[in-house]
């Protein structure tokens, strides 16, 4: 029997779970279609929003509108799914060299608006290795994403919203005013679909940056709890963040050029070296994961249509910060479908115009 709706969501990660969210609230029928897939970015990111970026420790690109968005869509979605997942924290930033010092020391004199520097120089002595001090950087915040895409995806399912299978990208067929996918007939198709749209026919030719994450889950029995909550986040070149079951998640890498998506034994031993020359307690390495980032060359995300397609669209290209952008640009591409409204110049895929119509 053919079924029809308005919109058919490819992904359910961060960007087609908050897409799905805002399409509902907006009134818009939807399917998403999903193929459980362990190892996603959004499965593995550490959920760290985090005001500051970098090395210089530079504001992040519109981070006071994305805190607003950020705290209005998950305090949302969270009343929807019966459970928080956004909460507010900070990053312990130990100095792991004099110049991280210095840089940091040097960005509070320009602005200190997220940055301060201890009362308690001597605080985590007992837990870690940090012979160069350290700041701190708050507000921050910790997305549970695992947690989130699982009760997003539980409820997707009990309202029969959700296909849990592969979209076969040669079978779509679209005309000027629908697509069809088999049985489906929707009157666009949005692309959530991660670095698959890296190899996408309407997409592809996108200026994408893939870039590879590994990451360890470890025990550290002894730090569980500490720093006022068991939110704190503690960074030394590498970040240490709280993970389900009381675990922590240890990354993560950032590689432009990787030979395989895997994860791979130097990214361990690499890790557990640092870990054990920081990390004053023992600690067990529980498990292993690596994933790629759709990442952009501008760093800027991809969402609109295409110019030559308009039933088909994308939230894409989040890069490192799908916990802040996905949310943000999720109720935009939502409004431009339901009142016209513009997408940021900056974000709106139309800026590739021409080379999408090569
Ligand atoms: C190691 C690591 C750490 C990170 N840490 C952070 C962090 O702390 N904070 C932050 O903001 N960001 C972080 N990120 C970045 C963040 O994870 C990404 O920006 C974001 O998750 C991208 O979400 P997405 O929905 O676009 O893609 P994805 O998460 O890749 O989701 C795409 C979905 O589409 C599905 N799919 C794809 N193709 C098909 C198909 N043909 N048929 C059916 N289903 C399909 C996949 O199964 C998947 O569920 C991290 C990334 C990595 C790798």
């Amino acid at each position: 029997m053919s079924q029809q709706v308005d919109t058919l969501i490819i992904g359910q990660g961060i960007c087609g779970t908050f897409l799905s969210f805002q399409l509902e609230k907006a009134g818009v029928t939807h399917l998403v279609i999903d193929e459980a897939r362990p190892f996603t970015a959004s499965r593995i990111a550490a959920g760290l929003i985090n005001p500051v970026t970098g090395r210089r420790l530079v504001t992040t690109w519109m981070i006071d509108e994305l805190l607003v968005s950020a705290r209005e869509a998950y305090g949302r979605l969270s009343d929807t799914l019966g459970s928080p997942f956004l909460t507010e924290t900070s990053v312990t930033d130990f100095f792991p060299t004099a110049q991280m010092r210095l840089a940091f020391l040097d960005r509070i004199a320009e602005d200190a608006l997220w940055l301060q520097l201890p009362a308690d120089e001597v605080r985590w002595n007992a837990f870690f290795h940090y012979e160069l001090g350290y700041g701190t950087i708050s507000p921050c915040y910790l997305v549970d994403m695992q947690g989130l895409l699982n009760a997003a995806r539980q409820r997707l399912k009990r309202k029969g919203s959700l296909l849990e299978q592969q979209f076969k990208k040669e079978e779509l067929q679209i005309s000027p005013d629908h697509v069809q996918y088999g049985d489906l007939r929707a009157r666009r198709v949005i692309f959530c679909d991660g670095i698959d749209s890296c190899t996408s026919p309407w997409f592809s030719k996108l200026p994408f940056a893939p870039n590879k994450g590994e990451v360890l889950i470890v025990d550290i029995p002894g730090l569980k709890g500490l720093g006022g909550g068991e939110n704190s986040i503690f960074k030394k070149g590498i970040s240490l963040a709280p993970w389900q079951e009381g675990l922590y998640w240890v990354g993560s890498s950032y590689e432009w050029s990787y030979a395989t998506e895997t994860p791979t034994t130097a990214f361990r031993e690499k890790t557990e070296l640092l870990l054990k020359n920081w990390v004053k307690l023992p600690f067990k390495t529980i498990d292993h994961l690596a994933s790629v980032r759709p990442a952009t060359l501008e760093r800027r995300p991809f969402v609109g249509f295409h110019p030559l397609y308009p039933q088909v669209g994308i939230l894409n290209g989040m890069g490192t910060k799908g916990c802040s952008l996905a949310p943000y640009f999720a109720r935009q591409l939502t409004e431009h479908i339901t009142t016209g409204s513009p997408i940021r110049p900056d974000a709106d895929v139309r800026r590739f115009t021409r080379l999408l119509s090569r």
